[in-house]
């Protein structure tokens, strides 16, 4: 029986998504290195993918597994790993994630949508008792008494395309913000991406600020952001103008039937450099009788998105919720610190979102050609672990 196996997919990853470079040379600045870093590196990422998630569970898988069947040249400890991880410069790993992204969609990944999104969101992960690294972040309880500290995170993933695919992460500590992380992640992203890679970005409303609307201008993308109190203006004037309108359009979408109030002549508020506001309301109501109601604001033109397509791309900023942080802390392990160390944090966040890129491109676009329905992570996780047992299985022929 033939099928996916360890050695397959790193096959798939060096030649199929040309990464064979950066695994030679993932940016390892141990001054002696003892291992490869190669062997380290694709340790870490097929250890992610086959939901090994801690470097002393690494460190078993290499040590049981016959070594050739998983693609590595050799065995080692799990402090080689945490060593290894302190000193990996995570602007290579960076540079590779974003760019598989642009592999993907120069080869038509996200071919099947009418927008491609990009959505910026928060999380933390690796909550702790005590402080123990520059990234322990305190949190608070409602007396404003410390009763642990997180490592939170900004993110950014694509979105809306069918393919969520989340390819970087910006941590930020006591003293700096989710806002100044997501304006760092964005920069990144347009310095790296260039212009226009997305027709979108899509974003909660702590970020519906001028200086962060003008930043998205300058990426090329039109914005859409939660419209909330912290605009108590242009929120007003939306709420005096849909409360006193029937809906613009009523649409069913699967179950639910969707009232949607849609005008794109609301004035900016003084800072914010755009001619007009369109403001998007959907009233969403489930066939269990509960009603979803939110208000947004964009620059998307309306010949360029119309209500349905804009109250999807409103839509699509769950995705980085569903498929980008609850995956990765279910599945892959975000949550766990292997090693607490900030560059480590950081390295292994990085890896994580890595393994799961390569994981969704593999399973969802290129092992699903011909008519057979997409596996599911879990069951390519399965067929990952059987391949490796066969491997391990005496030749007694
Ligand atoms: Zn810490």
């Amino acid at each position: 029986m033939k099928g996916p196996t360890p050695r397959s997919l790193l096959r798939y990853v060096t030649q199929h998504l040309r990464l064979e470079p950066y695994l030679k040379s993932p940016g390892d600045t141990r001054p002696h290195p003892q291992i490869p870093a190669r062997t380290l590196l694709w340790s870490l990422l097929i250890g992610r993918v086959m939901r090994e998630l801690s470097f002393h569970a690494v460190e078993q898988l290499v040590q049981t597994a016959d070594c050739r069947a998983l693609g590595v040249a050799s065995s080692f400890g799990d402090d080689t790993l945490a060593y290894f991880t302190e000193r990996l410069d995570a602007g290579v790993t960076r540079a590779a994630l974003v760019d598989v992204i642009r592999l993907a969609k120069r080869n038509k990944a996200f071919d099947n949508c009418r927008f491609i999104g990009l959505a910026i969101d928060g999380t933390a992960a690796g909550r702790r008792s005590k402080r123990d690294c520059p990234l322990c972040r305190p949190i608070y309880n409602a007396k404003k008494k410390v009763i642990g500290y997180g490592h939170p995170c900004a993110a950014i993933s694509v979105v809306g395309t069918g393919l969520s695919l989340t390819f970087d992460v910006e941590p930020y500590g006591p003293g700096d913000s989710e806002y100044s992380a997501a304006q760092r992640l964005l920069a990144r992203a347009i310095q790296a991406r260039g212009a226009r890679f997305a027709d979108y970005l899509v974003v909660d409303g702590e970020f519906a600020t001028a200086p962060f609307l003008h930043a998205a201008d300058r990426a090329g993308t039109f914005v859409v952001a939660r419209l909330k109190d912290n605009l108590p203006e242009l929120k007003a004037a939306v709420e005096k103008r849909f409360c006193s309108q029937p809906p613009t359009r009523i649409y069913h979408v699967g179950k639910d039937r969707v009232e949607v109030w849609d005008a794109d002549d609301f004035d900016p508020w003084e800072t914010l450099r755009w001619q007009t506001v369109r403001a998007f309301r959907y009233r969403q109501h489930k066939p269990d009788g509960s009603i979803i109601q939110a208000d947004w604001l964009t620059n998307f033109p309306t010949r360029k998105a119309g209500t349905l397509a804009l109250f999807h791309i409103a839509k699509s900023r769950w995705e980085i919720e569903n498929q980008g942080f609850n995956d990765a802390k279910n599945r892959y392990g975000l949550e766990h610190i292997c090693h607490h160390q900030p560059n480590s944090i950081l390295v292994n966040w990085l890896l994580t979102l890595l393994a799961m890129v390569i994981e969704r491109l593999y399973r969802i676009r290129y092992l699903h050609r011909g008519t057979h329905p997409v596996r599911s992570a879990s069951q390519l996780c399965l067929l990952l672990w059987l391949g490796l047992s066969r491997s391990l299985a005496p030749d007694t022929s």
